[in-house]
């Protein structure tokens, strides 16, 4: 990577955006042959079967009443009172984890990722995620300094990994003192995967038999589409598991507002540790809200005061849950229908559930990505797969489609 006068410390900024370019694809493609025969599956946002934006209404009525104040008053660093005061809640539903609970305001889950790994590893760390990830963790991790280190995180009969995600934490743990771990989950982007109540218990012994004396981890556990993995309250049935652990075992869960009150560009959201001791919980008060403060100082008022009004009124939130529920069920049905036509079309995907993507892994995906242009489908090539947006698509579509991609496999690589 070259650069002529800005300083590259590290990171790959090459300036091409393929999500944008291949939307742009698609764009084109709308325009030449109408909406209705085009597939647009690059978009990360629930749109409805017109391509519209979801906005919940509920929460824009809240918005709506807001005053100016609201809106221009800066909002402490680590966040309001009153958005602090229901933010628990808000990620934890009836679900809290046992120990000591701190929060700090964040701009979306992005901000809570961030100050993670900028608080609890050290500059040059390696920081842990699965091979299939959200390509901006590398983004956020190299931008302060660190870089990412990965697991494959399926093995051959499609379960989640055990035995790489445990080799991989000792590996490190051989050359670093902490480590931070990111997990995406439930519907993991870009899979869909959520693991099995059978699967959460092991992961936490993995973690509480590497956490070795001298060591520390950090389990980053990235909640950010919890509220579209199903029924909102059983998705965090599992989140008491990680309640009680060892004491060099620190759990910062990152809730975002982004998808499940369609706040994207509101830049809502929290960090919340849980600790069994007290110190490490008033710490980490202390050194989220300064990494806040050197970042982007406070976070976005507005949607912290909507927030702290819909979880303070029971009327209102059952409103916003009840509204939300129509578009789960929306998002379900489309994966649903991706899940029936795949298994009709033997098309192998990753393990998916829930959640906004699906991946098709397959060789040479670039190549197939753009087979799938001649057929109108727009997805992302994602380096060693295909990721298919249903949160972007119409139930009508994950029906046609799978035949169509495994078609272009076929085609591609024989
Ligand atoms: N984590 C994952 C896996 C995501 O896909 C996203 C958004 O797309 C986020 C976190 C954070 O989103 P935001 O910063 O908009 O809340």
């Amino acid at each position: 990577m070259e650069y002529i006068y800005a300083e590259g410390n590290g990171r790959e900024i090459s300036g091409k955006d393929k999500i944008f370019g291949v939307s742009q694809l698609a764009k084109a493609a709308i325009e030449k042959y109408g909406r209705e025969n085009v597939v647009n599956a690059t978009i990360g946002a629930l749109l409805d079967d017109n391509g519209e934006l979801i906005v919940l209404s509920s929460m824009l009525e809240v918005l709506k009443n807001m005053k100016g104040s609201d809106f221009a008053e800066y909002a402490p660093i680590a966040g309001t009172p009153d958005y602090l005061s229901v933010v628990e809640t808000a990620a934890f539903g009836n679900y809290r984890p046992a120990g000591y609970i701190e929060a700090c305001a964040t701009p979306g889950g992005t901000g809570s990722i961030r100050n993670t790994i900028s608080c609890y590893s050290k500059p040059g760390d390696k920081v842990l995620t699965s091979n299939w990830h959200w390509s901006p963790y590398k983004i956020i991790a190299t931008e302060i300094g660190r870089d990412i280190a990965t697991y494959e995180m399926f093995d051959d009969n499609g379960n989640f990994n055990l035995k790489a995600f445990e080799e991989k934490i000792s590996q490190l743990l051989e050359v670093q003192d902490g480590l931070v771990i990111i997990f995406n989950a439930p519907a993991h982007n870009p899979t869909g995967y959520t693991p099995s109540d059978e699967t959460w218990d092991a992961i936490v012994e993995i973690l509480k038999r590497c956490a070795k004396p001298g060591r520390k981890i950090t389990f980053f556990l990235d909640i950010a589409y919890i509220d579209f993995a199903g029924d909102s309250d059983k998705a965090r049935q599992f989140l008491p598991k990680f309640g009680n652990l060892p004491e060099n075992i620190l759990v910062v869960v990152g809730f975002s507002a982004s998808k499940g009150f369609t706040f994207y560009g509101l830049r809502t959201g929290a960090m919340l540790c849980v600790t069994p001791n007290k110190e490490i919980a008033a710490e980490f008060k202390r050194v989220t809200s300064f990494a806040s403060r050197g970042s982007w100082s406070n976070s976005v008022r507005v949607g912290q005061t909507a927030l702290a009004k819909v979880f303070k009124d029971e009327k209102l939130l059952a409103k916003v849950f009840e509204e939300r529920k129509q578009y789960e069920d929306l998002l379900s049905r489309r994966c649903a229908a991706f899940k029936e036509a795949a298994a009709a079309a033997g098309l192998k995907t990753c393990p998916f559930n829930a959640g906004f993507f699906i991946t098709i892994p397959c060789e040479n995906d670039d190549t197939v990505n753009e087979e799938l242009f001649n057929y109108n489908i727009f997805g992302i090539a994602i380096g060693g797969g295909i990721r298919i947006a249903i949160s972007a698509i119409s139930e009508a579509a994950c029906r046609a489609i799978p035949e169509k991609i495994a078609a272009a496999i076929k085609k591609v690589n024989g």
